[in-house]
């Protein structure tokens, strides 16, 4: 069955969490450089590999969850669910505002 993901807020950081059959695998806070799962020693991992394309399609508090394999989004059964509302420059630059005023320290130092 093919694991898909979502996007939420949380707090001042952002939860990555990953199902398989509508199931919660396991759920993380991640950040461009941060993210709290088993590969947070490695220099990537595909949390933070997925956090930028998940911004990008405002999937954010979305209903919507994302195939990182397929990079499709989809609804909770793994259909694809295309967006296609064309985005708007107002919209790409608060995706970008929300970016770099994100609280992206994980540690809560
Ligand atoms: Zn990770």
């Amino acid at each position: 069955m093919t694991a898909i993901y979502n996007l939420r807020t949380d707090g001042l950081n952002h939860r990555i969490t990953k199902f398989i059959d509508g199931n919660v695998e396991s759920s993380y806070l991640v950040a461009p450089n941060q993210c709290t799962c088993p590969r947070s020693a490695h220099p990537t991992c595909r949390h933070r590999q997925m956090l930028p394309e998940l911004l990008a399609r405002n999937l954010l508090d979305s209903p919507l969850f994302w195939d990182f394999d397929r990079k499709v989004s989809c609804d909770m059964n793994g259909n694809v669910m295309r967006i296609t509302v064309p985005m708007k420059d107002e919209y790409l630059e608060g995706i970008q505002q929300r970016v770099d005023t994100a609280h992206w320290n994980l540690t809560g130092k």
